[in-house]
């Protein structure tokens, strides 16, 4: 099969045959439809995840596709289907797991990190009975594969971490894939978003998902966001991650916030200083989110293809980048100005 392929942290990045991998017991084997470009690819591109150890390493974690073969123990009925997974592959029954939270399972693998990944035309779901999530019917798989990391990641810290109600005042910071997915999201709750970023096609991209005010990121940042919500938000997410957003996601609200943290801060971004004075004086939450459980999707996607969220703008509208494509883009993905999702077709 072709596969997008690095030997070394940083080094070039090439279209490679491998062979297609086998579904090993409790796993399943997925033909990928098309798979998302997403910062963390950049990140650990660059030696940022400790997990890659591994090389030639093939990236990708964001994928809709379909089932070609199963290992032992998984359903034969599973074939066929056209599913996505969570980046997250739980083991499914550790304790954590059990407990309904295998985004965090201590036994975790995760395609293009820990794993080989689905920058290739078929990728490895392990624990396939946890992790395979079906489509529904009328759910695109190219629309499917923005869903896996980007938007489920946004749909958990807006829902299940910063718990956004109707009438709110959500910022968010970075108007990438998750930003844009945590826009809508927050929109669909009812919440007034203000959006930040540096881009202004960013900007208008979240107007669109509906975000009702602007911000361009610059020194006055937090003044502004706390004249536009009145003395301060109710919930800040750094869907961008870096030491300036988290820290201004933390002075931007008001007493009682909620701070919740997407965009990862690995160790080589440097320390966020967050204010804990204010965490303390202010009773403010500061909350990580990472990923979403498989059992949780369901209700996302069904809110995807009842048209409660619209994710519209949110995938890129060029059409999918070929291998080679991908290749010259994916060193670029953690300084260009996201224009929303961009997809990988691994067989065009
Ligand atoms: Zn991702
Ligand atoms: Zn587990």
């Amino acid at each position: 099969m072709r596969a997008l392929t690095y030997a070394e942290f940083g080094g070039p990045l090439t279209v490679s045959d491998l062979p297609v991998p086998a579904a090993p017991a409790g796993g399943a084997v997925v033909r990928v439809a098309a798979s998302g470009l997403c910062r963390s690819d950049w990140h650990g591109w660059l030696g940022h995840d400790a997990d890659i150890a591994t090389f030639p390493h093939v990236p990708g974690h964001e994928f809709a596709g379909t089932v070609t073969a199963v290992g032992e123990g998984v359903a034969a009925s599973w074939l066929g289907r056209a599913v996505t997974a969570p980046f997250v592959f739980a083991c499914g029954d550790c304790a954590v797991c059990r407990a309904g939270s295998g985004q965090v399972c201590p036994r975790q693998r995760q395609p293009g990190f820990s794993e080989p990944g689905s920058f290739a035309e078929f990728v490895v779901v392990h624990a396939a009975n946890t992790n395979l999530v079906a489509l529904p019917a009328g759910l695109d798989p190219l629309q499917a594969a923005g869903l896996g990391c980007r938007v489920a990641t946004a749909y958990r810290a807006v829902t299940a971490r910063a718990g956004v109600r109707a009438g709110e005042r959500v910022v968010v910071f970075g108007c990438g894939g998750v930003g844009l997915a945590a826009v809508a999201i927050a929109t669909s709750r009812g919440a007034d978003v203000v959006a930040v970023d540096v881009g202004a096609e960013a900007l208008q991209r979240a107007a669109r998902l509906g975000a009702g005010h602007l911000v361009t990121f610059g020194d006055d940042v937090i003044e502004q966001v706390i004249a536009l919500t009145d003395g301060g938000a109710d919930v800040s997410i750094d869907a961008f991650g870096s030491a300036a957003t988290a820290r201004a996601g933390a002075l931007c609200l008001g007493r009682r916030g909620r701070h919740v943290q997407i965009g990862l801060l690995p160790p080589a971004a440097g320390p966020a200083p967050i204010p804990m004075e204010r965490v303390i004086g202010w009773e403010l939450d500061v909350l990580g989110s990472h990923g979403m459980d498989a059992r949780e999707y369901p209700a996302m996607l069904d809110e995807v293809t009842s048209g409660r969220l619209a994710l519209g703008d949110l995938l890129d509208e060029r059409p999918p980048l070929t291998l080679e494509q991908a290749a010259d883009d994916l060193p670029a993905v953690g300084t260009a100005t996201s224009l929303g999702i961009r997809l990988i077709d691994p067989r065009a």
